[in-house]
């Protein structure tokens, strides 16, 4: 089973099929999901913030969406996100597969072993598998291939002073990969994320407001569909990338 999390402007999977709704307990409380079937496979979605998105990035419950797609056997997530840029060259509406992030959240649930040391390797945080076909599958949409994504806790957006600061070291700033991406890492699943670009942070002319993100979310929803339904398409069968040996030297 694939896992699909849509983040902000991503609320279903439009080209599900057979969908039903279903809720699953967790032992760190329930996950209402949908489950249906594309291209002869089987996928659940979440949507991160609820459908309403009445949930803020530091109340998302993380590990009860991470441990429900293990329940149901998920083995591979593609997750959404809208960001903002830390450079000129990142423009709203390109698609970046980031490929490292540098975590400045404060209290989250970070991980699903707090009575066990298990220690995962996070130096290349995201599916090397998924992130080469996501670049066949991006060729005809305006991307970039590799960017450090900054996750930030939220719910505020930056100060002038701090955008200045993550600006030199990280390239797209969100509030939601961390711990998102290490929980499904932590059970051996893989991660991809996309991440739509939406504004220019607060070092723009003009800051960052959420009427912005939302309006350039909107712009681009059909586009971000349009490219899940293709790597639903691309993947194969079986995984040939070492995400799912991410305990063996962990412990
Ligand atoms: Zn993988």
């Amino acid at each position: 089973m694939i896992g699909i999390i849509g983040g902000s402007g991503v609320y279903r999977a439009e080209m599900l099929e057979d969908c039903k709704k279903e809720e699953i307990a967790t032992p760190y409380g329930r996950v209402s999901l949908t489950v249906g079937s594309f291209d002869g496979k089987k996928i659940a979605f979440i949507a991160r913030h609820g459908e309403k998105h009445s949930v803020p990035p530091h109340m998302v419950n993380y590990r009860a969406h991470i441990k429900a797609f293990e329940i149901l056997g998920v083995e591979r997530v593609i997750a959404t996100a809208a960001v903002g840029s830390l450079r000129d060259d990142y423009v709203p509406g390109n698609i970046v597969v980031p490929d490292q992030f540098i975590d400045f959240t404060k209290k989250r649930e970070y991980t699903f072993y707090d009575r066990e040391a298990v220690h995962i390797s996070m130096a290349d945080p995201f599916c090397d598998e998924m992130r080469a076909i996501s670049f066949k599958v991006l060729k005809d949409f305006e991307h970039k291939e590799k960017g450090t994504y900054v996750c930030i806790e939220g719910p505020r957006f930056s100060t002038r002073a701090e955008s200045r600061m993550f600006k030199s070291f990280g390239d797209i700033i969100g509030m939601t990969l961390v711990p998102e991406c290490q929980l499904a890492r932590e059970l051996g699943m893989c991660y991809l994320c996309l991440a739509m670009v939406t504004d220019y942070d607060v070092y723009g002319e003009k800051p960052v407001s959420n009427v912005d993100v939302k309006r350039v979310m909107a712009e681009n929803i059909e586009r971000i569909q349009r490219v899940i339904e293709q790597m639903l398409k691309e993947l194969p069968e079986g995984r040939s990338c070492r995400c799912s040996r991410a305990l063996e030297e962990a412990r």
